[in-house]
């Protein structure tokens, strides 16, 4: 039996005047997605338990069959793992983003999109003038970095209860009121307002105030994690993955749960990302492993962005490159299953990730149809097959 999990990060919205009322799934012209639904099944999952924040770190852990609220233990920590750091007992992951604050507003959170030697020159300043034996800088892509600390033996100065705020919740408003709270916190405002005079005269910053583009005012720290402790997946669900993504938190899950990462060229986690080239590689990996999971950055990306336009461009380019090329190699393998759904809602309206529960549709060998004949957000609203627990639907895909 081959299965094929594809996650549009994001994608499940609320009706959009702009579309008639219609939300971005129903706009979009997805034949391939439309064909699984009418194959099979259409329900809806919450991956994002009230307990934690509504993020795609809580939401992919769910989707992928472990309970958050059993396993997660801070974003920054699945992505240490994507980078190959390891963490011990009393070592903590920090989510270290590069930002652009004006007048104590969040302008964005991405720092213009910063490129990655960019930001890594920047790290590198701050890891000399910051760093030490406890604090390290890691350079990530772009804007998503981390700082890891080691606790070397003693408990580290931070708790499950160190919070901090993500930057991409703060879009547009003042950042004083959110910056890290709970134990060790000091330290974070510590090393997050020391890089503010570190930046203001970064010849990185110059050069890019000199070609109009904005400039990493600061780090922002959030996101902490200390090591997770997942069982492997083909431990708990009999079946060797492997991942199709562009961001770290997924490469970090992946070797969190024993599956391997594939890299594809032109992957960029960004609307301009290479949806065709995901699909090939996708198709070629059902002939080494059981399940192979398409995870896509760009619904998500454009929600930030609150350009409807883009969020209903890329579900249409993963519906023709991904969707399509994949349920054809699956019908050519014999047995198998699809399941095509997001992690959570990232509304256009408020341009940030929201609780609640997602639209997802299943289909392939055993799937007894219902009456669903179309993939989307009212479609899913009317069924009866519905998960609470989003972890369980794993379960239910590769059949229990
Ligand atoms: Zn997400």
């Amino acid at each position: 039996m081959k299965y094929a999990l594809i996650i549009p990060d994001g994608c499940a919205d609320e009706p959009q005047e702009s579309l008639g009322g219609k939300t971005p799934l129903q706009a979009a012209n997805v034949p391939a997605m439309d064909a699984v639904a009418a194959a099979g099944t259409v329900g809806r999952a919450n991956h994002t338990p009230a307990a934690f924040p509504p993020g795609s770190d809580v939401a992919n852990l769910s989707l992928l069959g472990y309970d958050p609220i059993q396993q997660f233990t801070g974003r920054a920590a699945l992505e240490a793992a994507a980078q190959g750091i390891e963490l011990g007992p009393n070592d903590w992951a920090i989510r270290c983003n590069l930002v652009t604050v004006e007048d104590g507003i969040m302008k964005d959170f991405t720092a213009g999109h910063i490129s990655s030697p960019e930001a890594a020159a920047l790290l590198k300043s701050v890891q000399e003038k910051l760093g030490s034996e406890r604090l390290e800088f890691h350079a990530g892509i772009s804007y998503r970095n981390l700082l890891i600390y080691r606790g070397e033996g003693q408990p580290a100065p931070f708790s499950p209860d160190t919070r901090g705020t993500p930057p991409h919740d703060l879009t547009d408003k003042p950042v004083l009121d959110d910056y890290p709270r709970g134990p060790g916190c000091d330290l974070l405002y510590r090393l997050m307002s020391e890089t503010v005079e570190l930046f203001a005269e970064h010849p990185v910053n110059a050069a890019r105030r000199a070609a109009g583009k904005l400039p990493a005012t600061n780090v922002w720290l959030w996101g902490l994690g200390s090591a997770p402790q997942l069982r492997p997946f083909a431990e708990v669900y009999g079946k060797r993955g492997a991942m199709i993504c562009a961001v770290d938190l997924l490469r970090g899950l992946a070797r969190l749960i024993g599956w391997r990462s594939i890299e594809v060229p032109g992957a960029t986690g960004y609307i301009d990302t290479d949806y065709a080239a995901k699909g090939r590689y996708a198709v070629a990996a059902l002939d080494e492993v059981d399940m192979v999971c398409v995870h896509v950055e760009a619904t998500d990306e454009a929600s930030h962005e609150g350009r409807v336009d883009e969020k209903v461009k890329a579900l249409e380019e993963i519906d023709r490159h991904i969707v399509a090329p994949l349920h054809d190699a699956l019908n050519k393998h014999g047995q198998y299953r699809i399941l095509i759904s997001p992690d959570h809602p990232t509304p256009l309206r408020t341009k940030t990730h929201a609780h609640g529960y997602v639209p997802f549709a299943m289909a392939g060998s055993n799937v007894t149809p219902d009456a669903a004949k179309s993939y989307d957000d009212p479609t899913a609203n009317r069924s009866t097959l519905v998960f609470p627990e989003g972890w369980r639907l794993m379960g239910h895909f590769v059949g229990d």
